[in-house]
């Protein structure tokens, strides 16, 4: 039998278990130590028989060990029998003759067996305690990102082995792959820029919304030039100890000219990358300090080191001026997400490997995606092939996909969750009411489905999809999607009451509010406040500032509140209108959906047929 001897491999799990598996063996050998000691093979007797066997000179000799007695019986050279004495008395005192024929020999107490358990019950306990520190110990560093590691950056190594990632994973992202295409020719061919006098560049950003590939074409361009990559996330270095993350930072850079050329990837780098100097007197020492690091290591590269950086963020906007200067990210690459064709492209990516049968239409799923990234298609496509399996499954369906992608986009089905008939038919009013309006209004996306089955922590979901991409919304398009996303409030108004609404409103009205606030002081889409943006610059870390300073005055801020209110009490309105101009409507669809739970676009088209949109409620 082999014994596999656990290794460390830096998991706390391992650590525990390698500990563990010691304790064991070492508690093993000492109890195989005490049954194999020699007194185990002898004959057990009461004291009395040893006692009167011994003043009747049978017995040659008797070893008196603690309260352990060994015999030696006359004719026998070794001993063959054992007994126990009563503890604090002698033998002699149990009735053994002063001058019997018998050889007495006291011994001082056991040693060995009793030593080895009580060096058990020592070591044991303090392996196990030593063990339990250690795994706390490796956990607060994982939790801290390997504080304990101190300057050793965690950089992980890619490239060269099977993790290696070429442009053909990625789909869609075609001018990123152009921008990039260079950078490998640059690391490849470094000599042919250099004999023409150009300068290599020393980083570039990608910039991009997160789990639209960042990481991945990174890791692409090394694998596409086969040099190693270093890869490291920004929120790493933000440390508990001062001095850390510049000293990884040099650790990083230090492994990564070593192993020349070579890629270095900062994911999420605005994380130590912001504006520095917004704060008072020293508030992020350590951002500072691993950004300095950064700018240090990236101007002292040698002509000829042949390392480039990549680094990723979504939020270009508040990095600092100093990082983007020339010879450090001074190249930019912009991912935008995947539009319909790049999103039916990266599904296939995705699908590659997974059997899907003949039902399978990935051109429409491309269709209904519109604002997933790529991280999201990825992910459908997974949750799509958990499914199938889920139902024991050869291949994938089209049912699948669809099952797939609205878990994703709103969140499981929750079809045992009991709802009592008050409930059930509320939540019908309220979904019928968001799709009646969202339905008549012009400029809202159709109604794609509505179901009165809870999903994620909704009562139901009433789901508007918008036939094509679109990179734009105008006024009117956000006000429809105002007054549908409040029909459904309204809707319970209408049937129950102004104050018997329920709380099934507040992520509506929390959407609503949002969007309103969105168009007035991001867009400048108020009435008055038209064509002024009121934006808060929190490019900062929240506690870089003294004060909350904003760029408005006091009566603007009022203004604001004014103007945003107008905006959900015209939407409440122009829901209303719908809705009380079209109550047969209301009542066919939430009656539907009590029978059916579930209606589909085009039973939605069916049922609502014959409702008008009042022309009090148009805008134009
Ligand atoms: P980011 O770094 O921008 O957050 P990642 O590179 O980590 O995004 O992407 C996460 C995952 O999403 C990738 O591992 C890949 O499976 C998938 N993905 C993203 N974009 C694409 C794409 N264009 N083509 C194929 N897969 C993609
Ligand atoms: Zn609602």
């Amino acid at each position: 039998m082999a014994i596999k001897v656990p290794t460390i491999n830096k998991k706390p799990g391992d650590i525990i278990r390698l500990t563990l598996f010691w304790a064991i063996i070492i508690f093993a050998i000492l109890i195989g130590i005490a049954f194999l000691s020699p007194k185990n093979n002898l004959k057990e007797v009461s004291i009395s028989e040893v006692i009167s066997q011994a003043n009747a000179g049978k017995i040659s000799k008797i070893v008196v060990q603690g309260n352990d007695v060994t015999i030696t019986p006359k004719g026998s050279k070794v001993a063959t029998e054992k007994s126990t004495k009563q503890a604090e008395t002698s033998i002699q005192q149990q009735g053994l003759k002063t001058d019997a024929p018998v050889e007495v020999s006291i011994l001082p107490p056991s040693t060995t067996g009793d030593t080895i358990w009580s060096l058990a019950s020592i070591i044991i306990p303090v392996v196990l305690i030593a063990a339990f520190f250690m795994y706390m110990m490796r956990q607060a560093q994982g939790q801290n990102n390997q504080a304990m590691g101190f300057g050793k950056s965690k950089a992980k190594l890619y490239g060269l082995d099977k993790e290696k990632a070429v442009f053909e994973d990625i789909a869609g992202n075609d001018s990123a792959k152009q921008d990039l295409k260079e950078v490998v020719d640059f690391l490849k061919h470094p000599k042919k820029y250099e004999s023409l006098g150009a300068k290599i560049p020393r980083g570039v950003l990608l910039v991009g919304s997160p789990g639209t590939g960042k990481t991945l074409l990174a890791r692409a361009v090394a694998g596409e030039a086969n040099v190693p990559f270093f890869s490291i996330s920004g929120s790493e270095f933000v440390e508990m100890f001062v001095g850390v993350g510049a000293s990884r930072v040099r650790d990083l850079f230090a492994k990564a000219k070593k192993n020349a050329p070579s890629i270095i990837f900062i994911d999420e780098i605005d994380a130590v990358g912001r504006r520095r100097g917004s704060g008072m007197g020293g508030g992020h020492d350590e951002r500072e300090q691993t950004l300095n690091q950064i700018l240090v290591e990236m101007d002292g590269f040698e002509t000829g080191a042949n390392v480039i950086v990549l680094a990723a963020t979504n939020r270009a906007d508040v990095l600092d001026p100093a990082l983007l200067r020339p010879g450090r990210f001074d190249r930019r690459t912009e991912i935008s997400l995947p539009e319909r064709r790049d999103r039916e492209a990266i599904l296939k990516v995705h699908f590659k490997n997974k059997p899907v049968d003949a039902t399978v239409d990935i051109d429409s799923l491309a269709a209904k995606t519109a604002g997933s990234s790529g991280a999201d298609l990825a992910n459908i496509a997974n949750e799509a092939a958990i499914v199938a399996a889920g139902r024991n499954a050869k291949k994938i369906s089209n049912a699948d996909l669809t099952e797939a992608f609205e878990k994703i986009a709103i969140g499981p089905e929750h079809k045992t969750k009991i709802m009592s008939d008050k409930d059930k038919e509320m939540t019908a009013y309220h979904e019928a009411g968001h799709a009646i309006v969202g339905h008549l209004l012009p400029d809202s996306d159709p109604v794609h489905k509505v179901t009165i089955i809870p999903r994620g922590g909704t009562g139901g979901v009433t789901w508007f999809l918008p036939p094509e991409d679109k990179k734009f919304t105008s006024i009117i398009e956000f006000k429809d999607v105002l007054a549908r996303a409040l029909g459904g409030r309204v809707a319970e108004k209408i049937i129950y009451g102004k104050d018997r609404v329920t709380t099934g409103a507040s992520s509506d009205l929390r959407h609503a509010t949002g969007i309103a606030r969105d168009m007035v002081m991001e867009q400048g889409m108020g009435t008055k406040l038209r064509d002024q943006v009121f934006h808060e610059d929190n490019g900062g870390i929240m506690f870089d500032r003294m004060a909350h300073d904003r760029p408005y005055s006091d009566e603007t801020a009022k203004e604001i509140d004014i103007e945003v209110a107008a905006l959900i009490t015209e939407a409440a309105s122009r829901a209303e209108i719908v809705i009380e101009n079209n109550r047969a409507g209301l009542d066919k669809l939430s009656k539907a959906l009590l029978e059916k739970e579930t209606i589909d676009e085009k039973e939605v088209l069916e049922i609502l047929k014959d409702t008008i949109l009042p022309k009090e409620a148009k805008l134009y």
